[in-house]
Formats: structure tokens, C-alpha cells, sequence
């Protein structure tokens, strides 16, 4: 049953309570990306409105597209002294993929001159594909330390500095991880691929600031026009996946345990406060810390080669968001300040000025929120606000969202076709798969520009820069 909108806002539609829903849902949205939005993400919404605890409404952010369980691109929040669940559809299977950018104190002209060289060192020093295996090599319980220890660990083995942890989000940290929690099976599939890139949609852009919106938060985040930067997405790799396969199973049981309603597989939670709910928390939470790990060794990796490469380089951590995650954060809700669970699947965390959690230096303009685009058009950075954080609990988009199905790109383009057309327009992509390369061409996105137009009218977050690819890996 696909439910009917109601228009709340220029840039917010809601579906009303109804039948076993417990709050309304509401999509963030421009008329025209609401049009183009599939039907599934109103159902999925209205099912996610259903689970116990769930607090305010189950939301979409403009770039929301079917996921499996909750919508790519829905935020939910629950509240644990009510009942509250947490849900492993409502992370996703790559737990704590994210961006990070990093800055790299050069201008767009120091680069071009050697912009082949440089793509050509990441390349080969950055592993990129399908089951690609870094160089650091961990034994069961070294593995365990970086499931804790995220990327403080990596800081602490000499990869990256200590500064570096102030810019990413929970410090590089976050709380508790047990490792108990995780199968063999996924750690087994981790211990060479730390530092990795992973395939297909992750990547490692050089990018340049082509345009400033906000020039007095673009000098808080130490950005000027022209300025080099560089942005690596990549998530928990294979670990984080098999964490998602291994708790479908356990809260499926959990599911009918408590006498949850499932309405779709994926859908699958249980109660924060029961044992599956805490274990699959801790277990996430290793996948969240996996995930920091890898950003964090992969920007020790872009460090060296800079060196090698531009030496005057001076590469600093801008921030590091993650888009597929559950965290425990203080939200006020009708005057009360409460505990929550908050569910962002496809979701950038986007929190306005004086959230304790930002860094200091941060704390006055609000929270860097990096948006991918595509590897042939632009990406986005910008600022988490106050309204963003009462209206979706300091949520944004997180990227274009797909337009075609892989398979209908592979069918359209050849990798080296869409190779060509980028290196037309002066953009220096390697891949390891062409036909990953076809998979992500340009056109199998929508207009990145439009989802953070409604994304910023919508008031969740503002523009600060729009930044253009001058050179891509990709996996
Ligand atoms: P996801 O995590 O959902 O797979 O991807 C996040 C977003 O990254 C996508 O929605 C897309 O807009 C963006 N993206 C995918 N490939 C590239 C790329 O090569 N370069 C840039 N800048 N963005 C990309
Ligand atoms: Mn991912
Ligand atoms: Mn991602």
C-alpha cells in the first residue's frame, strides 16, 4: 500500500500516522526529487514508523532511494527507556562507510603538472578492488585491538598523527566495541585488509575547491578557492558485511522472540536493552571502529606519497563522517532532552554549532558534512545547522544516489569509454575494474547538485563549497 504525502513544508512532505504506524514519516525532498523518488521508500518509511521506540518520525533525506529494510537514506531514532530497537537494516551492510577529506595545503596549479604521476603513486600504493589486501598483515588478536581501538590504533602503530583524531567523528573511537561479539568468519575475512579500498563505489579522489557559498565557514574548515583536497570513501570492507549477514540471522530471532512484527527481512531488530540488541551494538560498533581504521591507514598511505610526489605538501584531516551507522546521542525532543539510538543509513551525521561532539574548532560554525557526487561532475562540503539538528536529529544526504542499476550501466557504457570521456575533461582516472568503472559512470547518478539544493533549502544543512575531481581511484 503505498501511503499519500502531505506537504508540511516547502521542502518536507509527511505521511500521516496510520494503521500500525506509531510516529508519522516525513521525506526532505524538492517536488521534482520527491516525483523521482521510488515508491518503496514511502512503504519502507511507513514500516520503519512501526517499530517500538522510535521517536518523532522515521525520515528520508532527499537522496533516499529502497535499501533493504530501511530506505537508503533514512534516519531513525529510538529511545531505549521506551521500548527502543535497534535494527541492522537500519545501518546497512557496510557499517560506518564515510568520507573523509583531507587537506592538503596545495593549490590546483602545484598539482596539475604532475597529476599523472601522483594518481599513478596512489594507485599503486593505495589497494583498490575486490578483495584487495593491504600490506599490514594481523594476527587474531592484533586484529581485536583494532576493533577497539579504531583509529586511535592506527595512530598509535605510526600511521597518521594524533591531531588527526580531533577531525574524525567519536575521535576515531568509538566506545563500546567488544570483539567477542564478532565471528570468526568476519574477522578472518579482515586480517589483510586493513588500509583498503574496497570496490566499485568507493574511491579516492584529488579533488579542487571549485566555488565557495560560505566564505566565513570555508576559513573555519581551511578552505579557500583553488585549494587541493582529497577525499577517500571507503567503509568496514568485507568485516563490516559479514557482521550485517551474521546479525540478520540473530535478530530475525530476536525479532519473534519479543513479538516484533517483521515486514520485511532486512527489517529485523530487537530491543536495545535485551542481550541480541547489545550484542549486535557491540559488534557494530567493531565495525564502525574497522571502518576509522582503514580511512585512517589509507591517509597515512596518501601522506607518503605526497611526499614522494609534492613534498611541500602539508596533509591535515578536514573531517571524517560516516554515512551507515547507529550512535548513541543526546537530542532534545519536545523540550526533554533524551538517550537515543539514532539509525542513519545512507545518512551523513550533521550537527549545528555547540554540539559537545564537534571539534573545537568546528564548534562555533557546526559540523563538516562531505557529499560525494560522482567522479565526473562535483562533490559538496557543507555545515551542519541548529534547525538540521531539530528537525532530523543533525541529519543529511550523503551522496547523489544512484539513477540506474549497476547492471543497467554495465549494459549502457564501457569503462573505457567513460575512461576516455573524463580524460577529455581533464580528469585522471585508474581502475582496477572496468567494468566497476562502467558501474559508476556519471550518468548512472542523479544530479548531486540538486539533492544538496533541496538538502540545503531543506534547511538540514548548508553549502560551503562545491569541490571538482581532478584525479580518481577507484576499486
Ligand atoms: P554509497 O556510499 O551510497 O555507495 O555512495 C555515496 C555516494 O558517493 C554516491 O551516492 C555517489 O553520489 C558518490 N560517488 C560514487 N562514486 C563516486 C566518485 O567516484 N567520486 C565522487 N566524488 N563521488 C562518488
Ligand atoms: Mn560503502
Ligand atoms: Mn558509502
Amino acid at each position: 500500500e503505498i501511503k499519500s504525502l502531505v506537504q508540511v513544508g516547502e521542502y518536507e512532505w509527511e505521511i500521516p500516522r496510520s494503521g500500525q504506524m506509531r510516529v508519522p514519516a516525513r521525506i526532505f525532498a524538492s517536488r521534482e526529487l520527491l516525483e523521482e523518488m521510488d515508491e518503496k521508500v514511502r512503504e519502507q518509511l511507513s514500516n520503519v514508523a512501526t517499530l517500538p521506540g522510535i521517536v518523532g518520525a522515521a525520515l528520508a533525506m532527499p537522496d533516499a532511494h529502497w535499501g533493504y529494510g530501511f530506505p537508503i537514506g533514512g534516519v531513525a531514532a529510538f529511545d531505549p527507556a521506551e521500548g527502543g530497537i535497534i535494527s541492522v537494516g537500519g545501518v546497512g551492510y557496510d557499517i560506518s562507510c564515510g568520507v573523509r577529506t583531507l587537506l592538503t595545503g596545495l593549490k590546483k596549479e602545484q598539482i596539475e603538472p604532475v597529476l599523472e604521476t601522483l594518481i599513478e603513486a596512489l594507485f599503486v600504493t593505495i589497494p583498490a578492488g575486490v578483495g584487495s589486501e593491504g600490506k599490514i598483515k594481523l594476527s587474531p588478536t592484533q586484529l581485536d585491538e583494532v576493533l577497539v581501538g579504531g583509529a586511535r590504533w592506527a595512530v598509535e602503530k605510526g600511521y597518521g598523527l594524533p591531531e588527526d583524531l580531533d577531525y574524525i567523528e567519536e575521535n576515531g573511537s568509538l566506545p563500546g566495541a567488544d570483539p567477542a561479539c564478532v565471528s570468526m568468519e568476519a574477522k578472518k575475512r579482515q586480517y589483510r585488509q586493513i588500509g583498503t579500498l574496497g570496490s566499485g563505489n568507493h574511491y579516492l579522489e584529488v579533488q579542487y575547491v571549485a566555488q565557495i557559498y560560505d566564505h566565513q565557514v570555508a576559513r573555519a574548515f581551511g578552505l579557500a578557492e583553488d585549494d587541493v583536497i582529497i577525499s577517500i570513501h571507503c567503509g568496514s570492507r568485507a568485516l563490516g558485511h559479514q557482521i550485517a549477514t551474521d546479525y540478520l540471522r540473530v535478530l530475525s530471532g530476536a525479532s519473534r522472540k519479543y513479538g516484533i512484527p517483521i515486514r520485511e527481512k532486512e527489517l529485523v531488530c530487537a530491543p536495545i536493552d535485551s542481550p541480541e540488541g547489545q550484542r549486535y551494538y557491540k559488534a557494530m560498533a567493531c565495525g564502525v571502529n574497522c571502518a576509522l581504521a582503514n580511512r585512517q591507514v589509507i591517509s597515512h598511505l596518501v601522506r607518503e606519497v605526497f611526499a614522494e610526489v609534492v613534498p611541500e605538501a602539508n596533509i591535515r584531516v578536514l573531517y571524517d563522517v560516516s554515512h551507515n551507522t547507529c550512535k548513541i546521542e543526546e537530542h532534545e525532543v519536545a523540550g526533554r532532552r533524551r538517550r537515543l539510538y539514532v539509525h542513519r543509513k545512507g545518512s551523513t551525521r550533521a550537527f549545528g554549532p555547540g554540539r559537545p561532539e564537534l571539534p573545537q574548532a568546528y564548534r562555533k560554525v557546526g559540523q563538516p558534512v562531505i557529499i560525494g557526487g560522482t567522479m565526473g561532475t562535483c562533490s559538496y562540503i557543507l555545515v551542519g545547522t541548529t534547525e538540521g539538528t531539530t528537525k532530523a536529529f543533525g541529519s543529511a544526504c550523503h551522496g547523489a544516489g544512484r539513477a540506474m542499476s549497476r547492471h543497467a550501466a554495465k549494459k549502457r557504457w564501457r569503462g573505457s569509454d567513460v575512461i576516455q570521456h573524463l580524460a577529455r575533461q581533464g580528469i585522471v582516472v585508474r581502475a582496477k575494474s572496468m567494468r566497476g568503472v562502467a558501474e559508476e559512470a556519471p550518468l548512472a547518478y542523479k544530479d548531486v547538485s540538486k539533492v544538496v539544493e533541496a538538502t540545503h533549502l531543506a534547511g538540514l544543512a548548508k553549502k560551503v563549497a562545491m569541490v571538482k575531481p581532478l584525479g580518481v581511484i577507484k576499486g
